[in-house]
């Protein structure tokens, strides 16, 4: 049942002491990337000196605009020559992060996410089927080396390609599944066109969704439909990727791997510590890695600490499903999307007004963005295929940045409303 007994069912007064020995050591570590030596001679800490895990509150917080401040290698702790691999956050090139990893910070990822697979049941007689996206991005390579520690039949099928995945499962029996909640959903259309029932005619028996918020509605759907059980995968590639904290089989809340992360949960906007129980944002500490040690994190996503233990034993405490975000930040089809993206490119493109906005929708579980831009009055007057030209040309601008196709609606001036103050570019209307 456990991966790793004695670490998963640990009494809080030894996790805290190992935690305690591992953040002296990322302490440590951290010291030797320029950004946090910096840092440490500002505030005056000596990360030898530092007694407890409550010294850490001295610290400022990490933001990912620090992260891009000293893009690349600003928060490189190892030599180069000791790096196997890099990963980045999912956004695209101006907005992406960067974190390193040692062979020792690969090791110790398959290991929590192997961990956190076999919470779930899933062991070396399943086949599994990674349906996200390899490459920079962590859930391909992450998933793929969790399941291999295992010993599980990986099939390393990437995203896309519908029908073909279809097959894979129906050829070699896939048991479980690795897929981002909104092409899960995206996929039983494709099911329902080829008439293959999942219940009838696949072995599936579990599913990892995770990269993106979704509901308790839209798992009972994708449950309901595939006939699996789904659990809940949270992570971010600053920390690592997946493997951060994950459901198991109670399915109520996610175990974050408290050995290998700090937790703090604070409010956004004092960033002072809330207690558990209440709602707040989460900060991370990363505990075992060398590469790029990073320190309270702010991850921007909101949640909160189940109170009490879990039924499945396990001492590490649970997270809620992430609730939202405290930044602009959007997750499209697993896309992270920022509105200033958005913004640069509609401003370089010729033809186009003074303002836009974002409407956010979620029809049939899908999120859909269109974007109305405010276009100068001529394009109304003359030819009207030059409108649509010019729409075009910017779903093509816009594709190219942020990887997902919006819809574009193109309007007279001044018709979009103007906010007081800080301009308001994205109308959320996104129910659960
Ligand atoms: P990335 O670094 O590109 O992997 O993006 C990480 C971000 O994706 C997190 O900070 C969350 O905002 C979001 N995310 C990842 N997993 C989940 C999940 N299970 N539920 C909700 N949001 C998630
Ligand atoms: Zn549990």
């Amino acid at each position: 049942m456990y991966w790793d007994k004695e670490i998963e069912t640990i009494d809080r007064p030894a996790l805290e002491a190992l935690q305690h020995k591992r953040l002296k050591t990322t302490l440590q570590q951290a010291r030797k990337s320029l950004h946090y030596d910096r840092i440490f001679k500002e505030v005056g800490m000596d990360p030898d000196a530092v007694k407890t895990v409550e010294d850490l509150e001295k610290l400022p917080m990490t933001t990912k605009e620090d992260l891009r401040d000293h893009w690349p290698y600003g928060f490189l702790a190892a030599s180069r020559d000791d790096l196997v691999r890099m990963h980045s956050s999912s956004g695209t090139t101006g907005q992406t992060t960067i974190v390193f990893h040692t062979a020792n910070d690969i090791d110790q990822w398959a290991s929590i996410v192997a961990r956190s697979m076999y919470m779930t049941g899933m062991r070396k007689s399943d086949v599994f089927q990674n349906m996200m996206t390899y490459g920079l991005f962590t859930g391909g390579l992450g998933f793929h080396y969790g399941a291999e520690r295992i010993g599980a039949l990986t099939i390393p099928a990437g995203a896309g390609n519908s029908k073909r995945q279809i097959q894979l499962m129906r050829d070699f029996e896939t048991t479980t599944i690795h897929i981002i909640p909104s092409y899960a959903l995206h996929l039983t259309h494709v099911f329902e066109e080829l008439a293959v029932d999942p219940r009838r005619d696949t072995k599936l028996k579990r599913a990892f969704i995770g990269a993106e918020p979704h509901s308790e509605k839209m798992r009972k759907k994708l449950e309901d439909f595939y006939g699996f059980k789904s659990f809940n995968s949270y992570g971010l590639s600053e920390m690592c990727g997946p493997g951060v904290a994950f459901e198991c089989p109670a399915q109520n809340g996610l175990h974050i791997w408290e050995d290998h992360f700090l937790v703090e949960m604070i409010d956004p906007q004092t960033l002072k510590p809330v207690p558990d129980g209440e709602e707040g944002e989460l900060v991370l500490t990363t505990l075992v890695r060398d590469g790029m040690p990073i320190l309270r994190y702010r991850t921007k996503d909101l949640t909160r600490i189940i109170p009490g233990p879990c039924e499945c034993g396990r001492t590490h405490r649970r997270i809620e499903r992430i609730k939202g975000r405290t930044d602009d930040m959007m997750i499209i089809k697993g896309v992270n999307i920022f509105p200033i993206q958005i913004e640069r490119k509609l401003m370089g493109i010729p033809g186009v007004g003074n303002n836009f906005l974002i409407v956010l929708e979620r029809v049939d579980f899908t999120d859909l963005m269109t974007v109305k831009v405010e276009v100068q009055r001529e394009y109304f007057m003359g030819d009207l295929r030059q409108l649509e030209a010019l729409r075009r040309r910017i779903v093509e601008e816009l594709k190219s940045d942020i990887l997902i196709t919006p819809k574009v609606d193109l309007v007279e001036p001044d018709s979009l409303p103007v906010s007081e103050g800080k301009a308001k570019r994205v109308l959320d209307n996104r129910k659960d």
